[in-house]
């Protein structure tokens, strides 16, 4: 059994479950996920809880339908238990029972995605400051045809490798992570797209680089491309897609059975120069990282230790993820100062 420790008050990390419905006309299928996160943080703790437990009763339901009981018994089990180490009003750690690890899991895509963060934000930070480049959201997009998630995948994938070797890129990229994003529309076409935190050497025509993917893909020109302000918060956005799809409560048991299949599948890695930095870049160099002195710190707190948000002193709760749901709406309806703790 794996244990393993998630500091959920400290480090908020969006998650999201719908896709909105695209507004515009024009270019409808790079929708508006690139801005959408805003209205999502808007939904509560409780609501994010919420949904995960919806999302895993879904799968769970779906994998017995597949005749996959080990599966639909693993993700009950996941995260059902719960060490909470809280002062009644905020909560520095929660230790759940069981982790399933599988891929579409909701609450371990989070504690994945997580860890992500925690592992690259240091590295970004060191090869931002040793390079002086400036880091991009990339969304790079191609056109759906009638393939499986795979084939999607792989085309894509495919089509980022040659860019990647062509003139322009190299010119002013220096590296970066991808992800992979699925979902999929309502003619059942598949939309994969690649969201890319690129570092940029320079400034450069958007339309020379819509011309390049184009080249390369042969038929998609549709791209979008934002600066960064701040990385952490960049980096965030896009480890999102590797911790689950957005349009998993309405998979079919069709999904599910492409998805476990997906097994090996990468979905999130680096590329360029910040592959090579990554491979020599030394953790224990970093002090500069508030995610990693935010785990750390959480880490080491124990009951009875003061609550790093309020002072207040930490108690231990052993709760079942509906209790926890409870906890975090009791939290979110007493006004401050007033602590929920019943
Ligand atoms: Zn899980
Ligand atoms: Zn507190």
């Amino acid at each position: 059994m794996k244990q393993s420790t998630l500091s959920t008050d400290f480090i908020s990390s969006p998650l999201l479950t719908v896709p909105s419905q695209a507004k515009t006309t024009e270019r409808t299928y790079l929708d508006t996920r690139v801005t959408k996160t805003h209205r999502d943080n808007k939904r509560t703790r409780s609501q994010r809880a919420r949904a995960r437990l919806h999302t895993k009763e879904h799968l769970s339901r779906l994998a017995v339908g597949l005749g996959e009981v080990e599966l639909a018994d693993k993700l009950e089990r996941c995260h059902s238990r719960l060490a909470v180490l809280t002062c009644g009003r905020h909560i520095a750690r929660i230790i759940p029972n069981f982790t399933c690890e599988f891929r579409l899991c909701p609450d371990c895509g989070r504690r994945r995605s997580r860890k992500l963060q925690n592992k690259y934000l240091p590295m970004m930070r060191g090869f931002m400051l040793h390079h002086k480049v400036t880091p991009v959201h990339l969304v790079l997009t191609q056109t759906h045809r009638k393939e499986t998630r795979k084939q999607s995948a792989k085309r894509i994938k495919d089509s980022f490798t040659r860019l990647q070797r062509r003139g322009f890129w190299k010119q002013y990229f220096k590296g970066g992570t991808w992800s992979l994003e699925f979902t999929k529309d309502k003619n059942g076409l598949h939309h994969t797209h690649l969201h890319i935190v690129g570092f940029r050497r320079k400034f450069f025509d958007i339309e020379l680089l819509r011309s390049e993917w184009l080249a390369v893909t042969g038929d998609s020109h549709v791209l979008n491309l934002k600066p960064i302000q701040d990385i952490a918060a960049g980096l965030r956005e896009v480890v999102k897609y590797v911790s689950k799809p957005l349009d998993i409560r309405r998979f079919g048991a069709a999904d599910l059975k492409e998805f476990i299949g997906l097994k090996n599948m990468r979905m999130f890695g680096t590329f360029g120069e910040f592959r090579d930095f990554c491979k020599s870049f030394d953790q224990s160099d970093n002090d500069g990282d508030e995610v990693s002195e935010l785990e750390s710190l959480a880490r080491d707190l124990t009951e009875g230790c003061a609550c790093p948000k309020c002072a207040a002193p930490l108690f231990d709760l052993r709760l079942s993820s509906d209790e926890l749901l409870r906890f975090y709406e009791g939290i979110e309806s007493s006004p401050p100062g007033k602590v929920g703790t019943s």
